[in-house]
């Protein structure tokens, strides 16, 4: 396997490591200098200009992408046996953090271009227990989210944007995370910022659902050994908020790169779309940030072993669609079909997408690509 390119990697993080090292190792002694490493100054800076890069008006930081969306959840108010309506397709966290709050996961399929939750389905699918809409903004774009927000306002249920690819896109200038009630990032190291280990982040405009948050994250303690609420401890560490601060300056940059990647790959595959190649689409009014560069092409698995065989490492996002996964059989409905889901599960393959790749790299890509179709 690999054998024409042993170099090339599906996704190499220490590239960009190497653009912040020197200045992540100085900031890094002065904290543990200081032992200063939860709470203080770099946390609360790192909330202070995430907040704004983001373009929310309040962000607090949590130890992971999973937590952001479980104590959002739980800061919008929802409640075990409550039910929580989320795309049939995604990476399982999203489901995950309903069922991890003792909520009932309401799965409507995707939309077939922006692989986001097909918003006709949602409205289908409100009961009187609905207390929460999430949708998933997949791969590095948002979900149709004035037909979700006008849902939303008609209904008055809140939405929750699961924003863990998508930090940094926008929809109609609109920016991911900050459009609905709540939004939850990742910073995942593989995500498009990437702590030195797991972080994550909630964003609101809202001002008491960010405060509720700050409770929830930090015992529901608003005061020493006062208690508002029961809580948990999700506080993200000062080293993790120094070095994410750091990369936060970089990200633009890196997306727009990520971007001009995708361009590439798109301009020069755009013909093999006669052979049955699907390339991905960017919705209207949308800036796409591409976390991850999905085709679809229907012998997928030969053509991932063919890939392989020349040189250009695939992975694939994701193999089943999440109502299929045998632990959720509880949840499901054996009546209900995704088949928009299932058809993904079985044809997705992700390319090589990250700012550092080179450009001999990106043409053995594309190369690759023309040879295995
Ligand atoms: C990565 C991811 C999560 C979970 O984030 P962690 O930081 O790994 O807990 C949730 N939802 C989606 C869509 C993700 O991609």
């Amino acid at each position: 396997m690999n054998t024409q390119n042993p170099s090339l990697p599906f996704f190499d993080i220490t590239r960009q490591y190497k653009e912040i090292k020197s200045e992540v190792m100085s900031t890094f002694e002065k904290i543990l200098d200081a032992q200063a490493c939860i709470g203080g100054a770099y946390v609360t800076e790192f909330e202070k200009s995430a907040a704004q890069w983001v373009g929310a008006k309040h962000a607090v930081t949590v130890a992971s992408g999973m937590d952001a969306l479980i104590l959002g959840l739980k800061a919008i108010g929802v409640k075990a046996g409550d039910e929580v309506i989320t795309p049939a397709f995604s990476f399982f966290g999203s489901t995950g953090a309903i069922t991890w709050i003792n909520a009932k996961p309401v799965w409507v399929d995707i939309h077939k271009d922006s692989y986001c939750l097909n918003v006709d389905q949602v409205k289908k699918k409100i009961t009187s227990k609905t207390k929460a809409i999430m949708p998933v903004h997949l791969y590095g774009q948002c979900a149709d989210m004035d037909a979700l927000m006008k849902l939303s306002k008609e209904t008055g249920i809140p939405v929750i944007e699961d924003t863990a690819q998508s930090i940094g896109a926008s929809y109609k200038g609109k920016p991911a995370g900050g459009i609905g009630h709540v939004g939850a990032i990742s910073f995942y190291p593989t995500k498009n910022l990437g702590g030195a280990g797991d972080g994550g982040m909630i964003v609101t405009n809202d001002e008491l659902i960010s405060q509720q948050a700050m409770l929830l994250k930090n015992h529901g303690m608003p005061k020493r050994y006062t208690y508002a609420m029961l809580g948990s401890n999700s506080r993200l560490d000062a080293l993790q908020c120094a070095y994410l601060n750091i990369k936060l300056k970089h990200l633009k940059k890196w997306n727009e790169r990520r971007a001009e990647i995708a361009g590439q790959y798109i301009k020069n595959l755009k013909d093999l779309e006669s052979k049955g190649l699907v390339l991905p689409v960017t919705m209207e009014g949308n800036k796409h940030v591409f976390h991850q560069f999905v085709i679809r092409v229907k012998d997928r698995d030969q053509v991932k072993a063919r890939l392989a065989e020349l040189g250009v490492p695939t992975d694939i996002y994701y193999p089943q669609a999440i109502p299929d996964e045998s632990v959720l059989k509880e949840f499901r409905n054996p009546a209900e079909k995704f088949p928009v889901a299932e058809e993904c599960a079985q044809t997705v393959l992700a390319l090589p997408i990250f700012p550092e790749l080179t450009q001999k790299e990106i043409d053995t890509i594309i190369a690759g690509v023309r040879k295995a179709l």
